[in-house]
């Protein structure tokens, strides 16, 4: 095939424009009204693209014969990622591996409990904040996923499950996006897909089941607490101490402790609300008693819950995991000052499928 050919065919796979699952449904309102359609026809056809999840036009069948025409005529497609691998841990966790059109690849992951399936998904294929304990730091700036990326990962997940992936599991329940990728980095597509996800007529999610986690992007913050519409908090905080925060988290030089506690304390919290604080714990680094009672003075009069996770090596990391009584230890002292604190073991990680350990390579 001659280069120009192929390069047309790139351009198309990539025109976002074109992808149905690119369309909020305001956005929907706009371009229905803009082909000259009955204005009702756009709740239709976002009905169908999420909550019923069509995967091409043709199986529209409630939309008109020539709206259908005219949205192939139009070249209009329903994008999805393509599912390249699944791995499946000893614990349960599934990890999958797709691929963009664009040849990228992202790692979602379907973490089974006893009452709950969790899917945690990535909002950018690599990540630009370099965080040390983190795979997914190495791979690089990469690019923001798109809302039919976001909305693809879930639906793909959702698939497999309704087709019986996971025993005894028949729906995701919760859904954290921790994955690849720095959530507020990608704010916009990010809140496009909160809209779509936790409408009913969209995906289906309760605004109550999702959490978003950032590094500590400090304006975003603010704009969440405004925008979230029920999604809960997580703050990946990881050290008491500048020096050693930005040692871990470079973004901390731009966003440092006095400030992004000062957002968090400003943070509107409803009467059972708490913003969740992840703590990775890492031997020698950040998982001393005297870390513990900074942490502690830290949160104090913060409505927090705090996640404490043993930190999980990866290939070529210089960082180690704390010993038990370490662990033990740290979050005695949390728990003495009456701080919620609970242990978190991260999953998967025998497929690379941990925190931190994403990297889009199966
Ligand atoms: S922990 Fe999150 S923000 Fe930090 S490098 Fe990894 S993906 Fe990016």
């Amino acid at each position: 095939m001659s280069g120009p050919f192929l390069f047309k065919i790139s351009l198309m796979k990539i025109n976002n424009k074109k992808d149905l699952r690119n369309y909020t449904l305001e956005e929907f309102q706009k371009l229905i009204t803009s082909i000259g359609q009955k204005p009702f026809r756009a709740k239709q056809l976002y009905g169908w693209v999420y909550k019923r999840r069509a995967v091409s036009i043709d199986e529209m069948t409630e939309l008109s014969l020539s709206l259908r025409e005219r949205l192939k005529e139009d070249s209009f497609f329903i994008g999805s990622p393509k599912l390249l691998k699944q791995l499946t841990s000893k614990d349960g966790t599934v990890k999958l591996l797709l691929g963009l059109p664009d040849d990228v690849r992202i790692e979602c992951v379907l973490i089974p409990d006893e009452k709950r399936l969790t899917l945690c998904l990535s909002s950018q294929a690599g990540c630009s904040l370099e965080c040390e304990f983190c795979m997914t730091g190495t791979m690089g700036a990469g690019r923001n996923l798109t809302l039919s990326e976001l909305a693809g990962q879930f639906i793909i997940a959702n698939d497999l499950i309704e087709d019986g992936l996971i025993e005894g599991h028949k729906r995701i329940s919760n859904i954290v996006m921790m994955g690849m990728g720095e959530p507020f980095l990608n704010y916009n597509n990010v809140m496009r897909f909160l809209g779509v996800l936790t409408d009913d007529n969209g995906l289906g999610i309760g605004p109550r089941k999702v959490t978003v986690s950032t590094s500590g992007i400090v304006p975003k913050i603010k704009m969440f607490g405004e925008d979230h519409g029920g999604a809960s908090l997580a703050v990946s905080l990881n050290a008491t101490t500048d020096e050693v925060r930005s040692r871990l988290m470079p973004i901390n030089d731009k966003y440092p402790l006095n400030k992004l506690i000062a957002a968090l304390r400003a943070y509107p919290l409803k009467k059972r609300e708490a913003i969740t604080i992840e703590y990775v714990l890492i031997k020698d680094v950040n998982d001393t008693p005297d870390d513990a009672r900074r942490l502690v003075k830290l949160l104090g009069g913060i409505k927090v819950k705090i996640n404490l996770i043993p930190f999980n090596p990866y290939p070529g990391s210089v960082l180690k995991r704390p010993d038990e009584r370490r662990v033990f230890t740290f979050q005695k002292i949390l728990l003495d000052k009456k701080l919620v604190a609970v242990r978190r073991d991260s999953r998967g990680a025998d497929v690379g499928a941990a925190c931190g350990q994403l990297k889009g390579e199966g």
